[in-house]
């Protein structure tokens, strides 16, 4: 149930609705924006059906929240969230581009790799220091190490870092590091660990998990809000489908229907979409076309010795050519890259 303030309330009146609310064992969750003042109630709303909110002093309007997820949705809150890092604001009218390795392999060639992204002008680092490998035969990142590596390539450039947490037990050790917490695929739907990112005040991507629906994954998203982290980016990395040409199948139309149904800002990862890089640049324009507010890109200057996800690593040339072509496609939809 959504709560709107008059504009002329008072802060008592806000006191009182927050009271009862936790009367009825349910939470408040104050929104105070530029215009309104809006109490979210969180929690079984059944127990409210008796309560004539509407008659409450400084009460203006009352709504349920008809979809299962509430504090993400659009009815809850309709302007854009906006997360800014450093002036760089995911949600607003400028893309945000990540870019990096797919994991941290060394310091030397993490070193390489920020330089030419940084030449670049990308704002945002990325790359794994705990990769979550299908086999536990594969690279499992460098640990604390990639981490310290990544430090020093922010201290040297000025880039964010941006890192995946895969064990609650690490939050504590990758917030440290990390500018954006980056939640992978398979762990969308890892409660504790979602809870875990709702307590750190850092903002977080959240990939979809690749068989997620849509609802689903806003749950999850409803996951880390509800604990009080409002700073959530959502990420479409595609989902598993009958499709065996390329790695994952991008739900391009998720970008427009999550810009529908939820306030959170919307990026997109074509690297791990398609797994070639052939189809990345084609893939990244119509992530752009569609509405996406931002990008995370595999760059690497030596994908052939790459750890990981060499196939699907751009080489730093290709990636500056997407960039220029992306104006374009920004300009188009009225938007900056
Ligand atoms: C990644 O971005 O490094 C990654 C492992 O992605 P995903 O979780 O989408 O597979
Ligand atoms: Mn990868």
């Amino acid at each position: 149930m959504i709560i709107v303030m008059k504009p002329d309330h008072t802060k008592e009146d806000v006191l009182n609705i927050i009271n009862k609310l936790e009367d009825f064992g349910l939470r408040a969750h104050l929104s105070e924006g530029e215009h309104r003042t809006i109490i979210g109630a969180i929690g079984d709303e059944r127990k409210l059906q008796e309560v004539p909110f509407l008659s409450f002093p400084g009460v203006e309007e009352v709504h349920p929240i008809l979809k299962p997820y509430k504090l993400v949705s659009r009815e809850f809150k309709s302007e854009n969230t906006r997360i800014s890092l450093n002036g760089n604001v995911f949600g607003d009218k400028k893309i945000q581009v990540i870019a990096g390795p797919c994991a941290v392999e060394g310091r030397e060639i993490l070193e390489e790799i920020a330089d030419e992204l940084s030449s670049l002008g990308v704002p945002f680092i990325r790359g794994g220091a705990f990769k979550p490998r299908t086999s536990p035969y594969s690279f499992q990142g460098l640990g604390e190490k990639a981490l310290k590596y990544l430090a020093k390539v922010r201290e040297k450039t000025g880039m964010m870092v941006v890192t995946e947490l895969m064990d609650p037990r690490d939050a504590v050790l990758v917030a440290k590091y990390a500018d954006i917490i980056q939640i992978g695929t398979r762990n969308m739907q890892n409660f504790r660990l979602l809870t875990e990112v709702g307590n750190i005040d850092k903002p977080v991507i959240l990939k979809r998990g690749f068989s997620a629906t849509i609802k689903e994954f806003l749950m999850s998203a409803e996951y880390i809000v509800s604990e009080g982290n409002e700073k959530v980016i959502l990420c479409e990395r595609g989902i598993r489908t009958f499709e065996t040409e390329t790695r994952n199948t991008l739900d391009i139309s998720a970008v427009p229907l999550l810009k529908q149904l939820t306030h959170l800002p919307v990026i997109v990862d074509p690297s791990h979409a398609v797994g070639r890089v052939d189809l990345v640049p084609p893939v990244a324009k119509a992530a752009v076309a569609a509405g996406a507010d931002g990008l995370l890109i595999e760059v690497h200057t030596r994908p052939e010795s790459a750890l990981s996800d060499g196939a699907q690593s751009l080489r730093p040339n290709a990636f500056k050519k997407l960039m220029d072509e992306l104006k374009l496609i920004a300009e188009a939809v009225g938007r900056e890259i």
